[in-house]
């Protein structure tokens, strides 16, 4: 499909290209929608097997950002960024953290750029030089991923409720798949919480860090996270697409809730075939929006008690979204609804 043909389908508003040839920055900005304000939304670095990737990723993440905010009670609308990398893992460079800084700059704070795979605080604080539109350095918000793992951690815990287990982790297995900044926490969480965790990560050093300091039980090599045996919860915290039609076929676990993007391969589809299971599915673009409530919430100037009292409202919207999906043709529908009467809502208070 042409881009102007998907962004119409899709809805989004914007969507700009920047090529920069002195710090090799190529990049993607899709502004989605802008009804309840400006866009914060991450900016993700990573080597995509194509620029149609790429492009779709961005049209994706940045429709999800929309749902997102408009669930959580934001005056913010959804956008997001990539950076086309052009080898897996290639190091951030300040030069090109300012030239996106710059190309942010140009959206005139249509856009408020923050951290995603690939990007550390220090890397927003480079593009917060170019910026005021920048969110996610020391001094504005830092790392939002503790606080993306606490509003998973509540919207688990609703998912407990709504299969009609006692809301208590003590007895409890959650299969984490990523064991990174959100992954890592989450499972802190579980544990203080009397949980067991089973981990997950391709990279060594998360995994032992996970074993030593929080005691996770490793998956082992013949082992499959999604079909083991006494796994209550499976967390995706890694990328997304994780979860398709050969997955929810034979999924053991009863409940899905983690902290990636865009869990399901096909959003409708598959959350539909979750329904049929009988598998609770907490929206990811409910169950992650923790680290966009503390950094939207801090740019829009609300107190650091306002932002968790906003976060904590992530159980009972869960809790919402759970109980309506009797409704709908899938959680994820149900979650879509939810966003999107907060957006109409909103049109209509501007007309009037
Ligand atoms: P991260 O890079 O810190 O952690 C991801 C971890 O997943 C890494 O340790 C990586 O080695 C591991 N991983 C990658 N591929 C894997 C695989 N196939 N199997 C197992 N492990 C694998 O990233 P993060 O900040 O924790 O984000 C994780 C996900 O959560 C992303 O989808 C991100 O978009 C989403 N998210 C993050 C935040 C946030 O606050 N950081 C907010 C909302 C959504």
């Amino acid at each position: 499909m042409k881009l102007l043909q998907q962004m119409t389908v899709m809805g989004h508003e914007r969507v700009v290209f920047h090529q920069d040839p002195e710090s090799g920055l190529r990049a993607v900005i899709a502004v989605h929608d802008t009804t309840l304000g400006n866009a914060l939304g991450g900016t993700r670095r990573w080597c995509y097997a194509s620029e149609a990737d790429a492009i779709m990723d961005v049209l994706r993440l940045s429709e999800g950002m929309t749902y997102k905010s408009a669930a959580a009670g934001l005056a913010m609308g959804g956008a997001k960024s990539v950076i086309l990398l052009d080898t897996p893992g290639q190091e951030p460079t300040e030069a090109q953290a300012r030239a996106m800084g710059r190309f942010v700059d140009t959206l005139s704070g249509a856009y408020i750029a923050a951290e995603d795979v690939g990007v550390s605080p220090q890397f927003c604080a480079w593009m917060r030089e170019e910026s005021d539109h920048i969110m996610g350095d020391q001094d504005n918000g830092g790392d939002p991923s503790p606080f993306t793992a606490h509003g998973c951690f509540l919207a688990m815990k609703s998912c407990l409720a709504f299969a009609g287990r006692p809301v208590d982790f003590a007895g409890v297995t959650v299969g984490v798949q990523g064991l990174g900044a959100t992954g890592f926490n989450l499972a802190k969480l579980i544990r203080e919480a009397g949980g067991d965790v089973i981990g997950t990560d391709v990279n060594p050093h998360a995994i032992r860090r996970a074993t030593d300091e929080l005691g996770v039980r490793v998956l082992a090599d013949d082992e499959d996270l999604f079909t083991l045996d006494g796994v209550d919860i499976i967390a995706p915290c890694a990328l997304g697409g994780v979860l398709g039609p050969k997955h929810i076929e034979n999924l053991k676990a009863p409940m899905v809730c983690g902290t990636a993007n865009n869990i399901l391969v096909d959003p409708e589809s598959d959350a539909q075939l979750l329904k049929e299971r009988g598998i609770v599915y907490a929206p990811d673009f409910i169950s992650n929006a923790g680290g966009v409530i503390r950094l939207a919430g801090l740019y829009l100037g609300m107190t650091e008690a306002e932002v968790d009292a906003k976060i904590d409202e992530i159980e009972g919207t869960t809790l919402t979204i759970l109980k309506d999906t009797a409704n709908h043709a899938s959680a994820y529908d149900a979650g879509v609804a939810f966003a999107k009467q907060r957006i109409d809502a909103g049109r209509q208070s501007q007309t009037v």
